[in-house]
This record gives C-alpha cells, sequence and structure tokens, in this order.
C-alpha cells in the first residue's frame, strides 16, 4: 500500500489544503494528514484538536484520507505508518526555499522518504492561513477561502478570539 503524509499546521484548514489533499488522494492508496506545529510559527489561532475536526469536516467524502496531530519530527512519523512520500503544495517561489531545506533534512534523517511537491491550482496561489485570519479580523468575507463546512465555526471563533483582545 503507498501511503503519503501531507503534513502543514492548518491554522485553519484552506480550500487551497483541501485541493492538495484531494489531489494527492487521487495518487496514493492511503493519505494522511498530519497536523503539526511550524517551529518558525508556534503560536497557533487554533487549538490542535480543533484543526483536526475541522480537516475530518472537509476530507469527510474522501474515504482513503486520515486525520492526524502528531508533535514530533515527520520524518520518524513517515517510518512509524510505512509512509514512503510527503506531499507538499507550492504556492510561489517564496515557499521553495522553507521548503527545499525541509525536504532535503527529512531525506537526510530518513533516506527512504521522499518529497512531491504539487503546485498550487491557479486560483488558490495568493491563499494561506494567515490571508484567512487576516481578512477575517478586518470584517471581510471569506467564504471563498476555506471550505463551506467549517466556515461558520472558523468566522465564529476568529470573532471570539477578536472580542477577547
Ligand atoms: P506550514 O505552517 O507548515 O507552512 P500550512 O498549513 O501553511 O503549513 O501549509 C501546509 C501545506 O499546504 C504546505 O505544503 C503548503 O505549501 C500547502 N499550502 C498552503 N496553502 C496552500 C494553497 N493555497 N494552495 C496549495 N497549497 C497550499
Amino acid at each position: 500500500m503507498k501511503i503519503a503524509l501531507c503534513p502543514g499546521s492548518f491554522d485553519p484548514v484552506t480550500i487551497g489544503h483541501v485541493d492538495i489533499i484531494s489531489r494527492t488522494a487521487k495518487m496514493f492508496d492511503k493519505v494522511i494528514v498530519v497536523v503539526m506545529t511550524n517551529y518558525h510559527k508556534p503560536d497557533r489561532s487554533f487549538s490542535s484538536e480543533e484543526r483536526v475536526d475541522f480537516l475530518k469536516r472537509c476530507t469527510a467524502n474522501m474515504e482513503n484520507v486520515e486525520i492526524e496531530a502528531y508533535t514530533g519530527l515527520l520524518a520518524h512519523y513517515a517510518t512509524i505508518k510505512g509512509a514512503i512520500t510527503v506531499v507538499k503544495g507550492l504556492r510561489a517561489v517564496s515557499d521553495f526555499e522553507d521548503e527545499f531545506q525541509q525536504a532535503l533534512t527529512n531525506k537526510k534523517l530518513n533516506p527512504e522518504l521522499e518529497t512531491i511537491f504539487l503546485i498550487a491550482s491557479a486560483e488558490n496561489m495568493f491563499l494561506s492561513s494567515s490571508v484567512v485570519k487576516q481578512v477575517c479580523k478586518f470584517g471581510g468575507d471569506i467564504s471563498a477561502f476555506v471550505p463551506e463546512e467549517v466556515r461558520d465555526d472558523i468566522i465564529k471563533r476568529l470573532k471570539g478570539k477578536e472580542a477577547q483582545t
């Protein structure tokens, strides 16, 4: 069975993430979406449980997709899960340097592990979790940025957070 990992912070999930997950699901027998903490972005807006829950709801129609949270090294998790590939989305040149470094580090830690990059769909090139949070913070409409299944919960949570600060 060919297993791929789709790692990320997903803070929160966007339609860009779901696009990469569904495209990966068509190419592999099983996809494990791994909710992680980005070392460069340790402050999260959503808890790990919330991020997992949102992803589960957005991928409920994808039979070969599982969602899990992991706090260790991705290269080790791949060995535990028997995954052969990491699949990541690439939006722009700005993503490249960091992704390149991560892919080479993972290869050093786990030589069996390949990283594959899928080019983001043209309509999602601009989209990130930060854009969602920024637009929502200033009262903008995020309907086109996040999956419908979780849109209201994301707005409620981001607005609630705003009220506290
Ligand atoms: P991280 O915080 O580790 O960068 P993200 O949750 O932002 O993780 O992203 C997870 C993965 O999804 C990364 O491979 C990223 O490049 C990809 N990704 C993020 N946004 C998009 C998008 N709009 N289109 C395609 N891929 C995306």
